[in-house]
């Protein structure tokens, strides 16, 4: 009796030990590391689709079809033809004049569906804000954004002179202007001024030829994002630094706003005999986009070195289309939606004042419609800033000196 108790409770011991070991053994198993937490699910990458052979003796584009625009019915002139694919890769209801774009919110759960490599921030949570995957990064800084303004000589002080007296002030040593012809009142400004020695003519050739020149001066700098701005554009820039902050600039990242609600569709000249159609989205360059240091690097081939402008040549399309036919044709990288960028061809009025700020981009209406502005009060009055960027720029730093002191406002 006794010898048996001592026996059993000896198993007894002995076999909560064996359990013990087992637990130690297994709990690590049920706890993924944070890197393996932070990996997004796989998600299948389709190739944009081409769309069959055409023989080269038909015309490419049937009366000249022009592209119709997501927004309020305006067109673009783009002479291409298109073929509707439903829906842009976003899922988002609104369209501009709908309810409000919340930076992070309404945009980036769907940037994470984008592409394998791409890490998007946790749904519902501000772009940037760092979770669990971002502990071990070195916070992006302003000094790692190159920012290419294309202009022309003859924007210089029409549009150009607001943008170095707002943004471009606040982000001086990164911000390049790519422009066609000399003016030395411009180089006395101290703004890195490039001469693309580029035709000033608004052609294709002309503004792929700046594109190029963009693209083989981003390689040079070393910097991690290059975004792409043209010259009636305001950049916020801290939102721009919280949206790139959710990616790493080594992955594949491509993001804008597309133009369209359905993929582009260009004829391929790839041999003298004959021609593909290939369709893709693009960023409407209105509008300003990005692209990681990752990805440029990857579209050398097509872009570097003059490589750009033949490259435009295959689908004779503008310089925009050509970096959306590059990455997600040629690459089959897929552009990220996101409506943080805004160019003129939308309804600016329509964007609601207190998400402004939270913009990435902003822009206003040319000659043919200069009502449509941004709408917000603040410093200046319509008559005195009829863009509203000095309005917004005193919004968002009021330390400027050229605005209106908060003592004098009271
Ligand atoms: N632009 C240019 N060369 C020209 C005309 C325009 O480089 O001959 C630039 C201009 O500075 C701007 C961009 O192209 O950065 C778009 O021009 P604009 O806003 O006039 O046209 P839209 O936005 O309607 O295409
Ligand atoms: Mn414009």
């Amino acid at each position: 009796m006794h010898l048996a108790s001592v026996g059993s409770s000896k198993l007894c011991f002995l076999l909560s030990l064996a359990f013990c070991g087992l637990l130690l053994l297994l709990i690590p198993a049920f706890q993924p590391t944070p890197h393996q937490a932070d990996l997004p699910p796989p998600r299948p990458h389709p190739r944009p689709a081409r769309v069959g052979k055409r023989p080269a003796n038909t015309p490419r584009n049937p009366g000249g079809l022009v592209v119709p625009l997501q927004e309020e019915g305006l067109t673009l002139g783009h002479n291409v033809s298109s073929v509707g694919q439903g829906r842009p890769r976003d899922t988002q209801t609104n369209r501009e004049g709908g309810r409000a774009p919340i930076a992070g919110q309404r945009d980036l759960p769907n940037t994470r569906r984008r592409t394998d490599s791409h890490r998007g921030p946790a749904e519902g949570s501000l772009p940037g804000v760092r979770g669990v995957g971002f502990r071990s990064r070195e916070p992006l800084e302003p000094k790692d954004i190159f920012l290419a303004v294309k202009t022309t000589r003859k924007y210089h002080k029409s549009r150009l002179e607001l943008l170095l007296q707002t943004w471009v002030s606040r982000a001086r040593e990164q911000t390049f202007i790519f422009t066609d012809g000399e003016d030395k009142e411009l180089r006395k400004t101290g703004a890195n001024i490039i001469n693309t020695n580029c035709s000033a003519a608004h052609t294709r050739q002309a503004l792929c030829c700046k594109m190029s020149v963009e693209y083989d001066k981003f390689i040079e700098s070393q910097k991690k994002w290059f975004c792409h701005l043209d010259d009636d554009n305001y950049v916020v820039l801290p939102s721009l630094l919280v949206l790139l902050s959710s990616y790493h600039h080594s992955q594949d990242v491509y993001l804008g706003r597309p133009s369209l609600d359905h993929p582009i569709e260009a004829a391929e000249r790839v041999k003298a005999d004959g021609s593909a159609s290939v369709k893709f989205w693009f960023a409407t360059g209105g509008a300003g986009f990005c692209i990681s240091r990752g990805l440029a690097l990857k579209m050398s081939p097509w872009a570097s070195l003059g490589n750009f402008i033949s490259t435009a040549e295959r689908i004779r399309l503008p310089d925009d289309c050509t970096v959306g036919y590059i990455i997600e044709a040629l690459l089959e990288v897929s552009l990220t939606h996101t409506r943080l960028f805004h160019s003129h061809l939308e309804n600016l009025t329509r964007l609601p004042s207190n998400t402004l700020l939270q913009q990435v981009t902003l822009s206003y209406g040319g000659f043919e419609n200069r009502r449509n502005v941004v709408s917000i009060g603040g410093a200046f009055p319509l008559v005195e800033d009829p863009s509203r960027f000095k309005t917004v720029h005193c919004l968002l730093y009021p330390d400027t000196d050229w605005c209106p002191s908060k003592n004098q406002h009271h």
